[in-house]
C-alpha cells in the first residue's frame, strides 16, 4: 500500500509537531536543557568502553555508545593526573596553572604543621550530617579553587535561578566540580556512609538526606557487600563493591526529586562522580576481571538511572544533557606491564626521600640529620621543609635546585647492585629511573621545553605545596603507598579518559583525533549561552553539533519566560 508522497509529508510534519516543539533558542535561560549532568567515573580509562563494549546491555553506556557523540581520544593535557585536579579541570575548563589545584592534598605548613591539607578541608567551616558522637572534623569548601566552574556561570548568569549539585563518595570529586557557587554537595563520611556536608553550603543537613542516612539503605549496602555489621569501614569496604554504586546513586535520585532538578525556569545542573571504579582499581588494577564486573555493574546501575531519569525529568531523556568522563585513567599493576617485557616497576618512595635528605645534609650540614624534605610526601611533586632550609640560610632558588641535582643519584641508589656475570640470558628485572623533574622556580617562570611535553608540565603548575620539586618517573614506574598502582604522571595511561555527549545538540557518532577534558566545560557553556568559566581554555567541539535546525526539545518544554528577569529584579531590589 502506498501513501501518495505529498499526504505523506503532511503526516510527518503533523506527527512532528504533536512529538515537538520547534526548533527554537536552546539555551539555559530556556530550560532548554531541563538537566545537565555532568557525570564522572573515577579512574575509569578510556579504552574500557571498547574493551568491555560486548558486555554492554540496555541504555547504560550504550546511550553514549550509540546515541551519543563520542570522543575515544580524549587525554588531558597536563601531568599531574589526581583526582582533585581532575575534577576541577572538568568542571572549569581549565588545567592546574588555571584552576589552582595541583592534587589532593598538599603541605601548607601556615594552616598545618602535623598533616599535608587537603585540597578542600576548610577549618573555618563544620561538617554536617556526621554520625552522632562524632568528633567535630574540620569542614569543606572549595576555598582552593582559582577558576569558575560551568555550574558557576550557569549560577551567575541566571542569578541564581539555575540549580546546581555535585554528589560523589569523595568530597574532593563532589566540591570541585560543582564550585564554589553550588546549592550543595554531598559526600560520604568514611567510616559510617552516610551522606554529608558542609556548612559553607547549609546549616544543617536537608531533612530529605537526613531521612536517606536515618533509612534503610546504608545496611541494605553493607548487606550487598557481604559486610553486614561493618561500622568503620564504608568508604573502603563496601565503595569498593558495586553496592556503592548503586547506593550513591539511590541518592542522586534523592536529591533530583527533592531539590527538583530539571523543574525551575532554568537549566539545573548536576555533577555526580562515581568513586567505586577508582576504590577498586587500585586494589585490583585495570586488568583484572573484579574491574571488569566492577564496569560491568556500573553499566546495568546507568542504565537504571537513566531509565529514572526518563521518566522523571519533564520531557523524559530528551530533556537532559549527559557528559561523560573520568578524572584520571591509571597504569597497569607494575608486575603486570613487566610480564610482557616493560620496565615496570615500584618506586619505593621512603627510601627515595631517605636518599635525598642524606645527600642533601651532606651538602649543606654535613654529620646532621634535617629533615630537609617534608614527611609525607606524594608524587608527582615532591615538598621541600621551606623553614628548614631557611634556618641553614638557602634560598628558594637553590634549595629546588640542590634537591634537583641530587634526584638521578637517588633514583639509582634505589637500584640493587647488580651481581650477575656476562651478559644476561632473560629479561632484566625491571629497575625504577627518572625521566625528568622541574623545580616549582622553573615552573612558574616557564623555564620549561617549548614541546608538547613542556605544556603538559606548564599546565601542572600550582601555587600551593610551598617549595617543591616535580618528579617524572619513567613510564610504567609507580609510587603507590600501598596500592596495587596508581595514576600521577603525564603517560599516556593516565590521562586517556572517556569524552562522550548525549543529548538533543549532540550528533551521535564516533568522533576520531585528540580532543581534551577541558572541551566539556566549553562546549556546555557555548551551547547554554552562558560565558566561558573564567579559566577557560577548552575548545568547542563543533564538530559534533547538529545544525541548529535540527536540535529538538520535547514538547511541553515552556518557551522563554521572563521568569528570570523578574525574580533576579526583585532579589535585587528587596
Ligand atoms: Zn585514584
Amino acid at each position: 500500500m502506498s501513501i501518495p508522497k505529498r499526504l505523506f509529508a503532511c503526516l510527518t510534519i503533523w506527527a512532528l509537531a504533536l512529538a515537538t516543539t520547534p526548533p527554537a533558542n536552546a539555551t539555559a535561560y530556556d530550560a532548554r536543557p531541563k538537566l545537565v549532568i555532568i557525570l564522572v567515573l573515577d579512574q575509569f580509562r578510556a579504552d574500557y568502553l571498547e574493551r568491555y563494549r560486548t558486555d554492554f546491555k540496555g541504555r547504560g553506556f550504550r546511550l553514549f555508545l550509540d546515541h551519543g557523540a563520542n570522543f575515544p581520544d580524549c587525554y588531558f593535557g597536563y601531568a599531574n593526573t589526581e583526582t582533585a585536579p581532575g575534577h576541577s579541570t572538568i568542571a572549569t575548563g581549565a588545567y592546574t596553572d588555571g584552576h589552582g589545584i595541583g592534587s589532593n592534598e598538599w603541605w601548607d605548613l601556615t594552616r598545618s604543621k602535623d598533616h599535608p591539607v587537603t585540597s578542600v578541608e576548610d577549618e573555618r567551616y563544620e561538617l554536617i550530617g556526621l554520625p552522632a558522637g562524632t568528633k567535630s572534623i574540620p569542614g569543606s569548601s572549595p576555598r582552593n579553587l582559582l577558576a569558575s566552574t560551568v555550574g558557576d556561570e550557569l549560577r551567575l548568569n541566571t542569578l541564581g535561578v539555575s540549580q546546581v549539585y555535585g554528589i560523589s563518595l569523595k568530597d574532593r570529586a563532589a566540591i570541585l566540580p560543582a564550585g564554589a557557587t553550588a546549592n550543595g554537595a554531598f559526600w560520604i563520611d568514611q567510616a559510617s556512609g552516610r551522606f554529608i556536608t558542609s556548612t559553607y553550603y547549609m546549616p544543617q543537613l536537608p531533612s530529605w538526606a537526613q531521612s536517606f542516612d536515618d533509612g534503610p539503605r546504608i545496611t541494605q549496602a553493607l548487606q550487598e557487600a557481604n559486610a553486614s555489621g561493618n561500622t568503620t569501614g564504608f568508604y573502603s569496604v563496601v565503595g569498593a563493591t558495586p553496592a556503592a554504586v548503586s547506593y550513591e546513586l539511590d541518592f542522586a535520585k534523592a536529591l533530583i526529586t527533592n531539590a527538583e532538578l530539571g523543574k525551575h525556569a532554568t537549566t539545573d545542573l548536576l555533577t555526580l562522580s562515581i568513586s567505586s571504579t577508582d576504590i577498586l582499581g587500585h586494589k585490583v588494577g585495570p586488568d583484572s576481571d573484579q574491574q571488569r564486573q566492577m564496569i560491568d555493574a556500573v553499566d546495568v546501575d546507568l542504565d537504571g538511572f537513566f531509565t529514572w531519569l526518563d521518566k522523571n525529568v519533564e520531557g523524559g531523556l530528551g530533556n537532559v544533557w549527559i557528559a561523560l568522563t573520568a578524572d584520571h585513567g591509571i597504569a597497569p599493576i607494575p608486575a603486570v606491564a613487566a610480564k610482557l617485557g616493560l620496565n615496570a616497576t615500584t618506586i619505593d618512595l621512603k627510601k627515595l626521600v631517605g636518599n635525598l635528605n642524606f645527600a642533601i645534609n651532606q651538602k649543606f650540614s654535613p654529620g646532621e640529620k634535617i629533615d630537609y624534605m617534608l614527611q609525607q610526601q606524594s608524587l608527582p611533586y615532591l615538598a621541600l621543609n621551606q623553614p628548614a632550609f631557611e634556618r641553614a640560610g638557602i634560598n628558594e632558588q637553590e634549595a629546588e635546585q640542590a634537591v634537583q641535582d641530587f634526584i638521578p643519584r637517588a633514583f639509582a641508589s634505589l637500584i640493587p647492585p647488580d651481581e650477575s656475570k656476562g651478559p644476561a640470558t632473560a629479561k632484566l628485572p625491571p629497575t625504577p629511573g627518572l625521566f625528568r623533574s622541574y623545580t616549582r622556580q622553573q615552573m612558574a617562570q616557564g623555564q620549561l621545553p617549548n614541546t608538547q611535553f613542556g605544556e603538559l608540565i606548564e599546565h601542572s603548575y600550582t601555587p600551593n605545596g610551598g617549595w617543591y620539586v616535580m618528579v617524572i618517573p619513567q613510564a610504567f614506574d609507580i609510587a603507590a603507598s600501598g596500592a596495587a598502582t596508581n595514576h600521577f604522571t603525564p603517560y599516556s595511561y593516565d590521562r586517556h579518559v572517556p569524552l562522550a555527549l548525549y543529548g538533543a545538540p549532540f550528533a551521535p557518532g564516533t568522533y576520531h583525533g585528540r580532543v581534551e577534558p577541558v572541551d566539556i566545560a566549553a562546549t556546555f557553556a557555548s551551547l547554554l549561552g552562558l560565558n566561558q568559566p573564567s579559566a577557560s581554555i577548552g575548545r568547542i567541539l563543533t564538530q559534533a553539533l547538529k545544525p541548529a535546525s535540527e536540535v529538538i526539545y520535547p514538547k511541553g518544554t515552556p518557551a522563554r519566560s521572563h521568569t528570570v528577569h523578574k525574580r533576579a529584579t526583585s532579589e535585587s531590589h528587596p
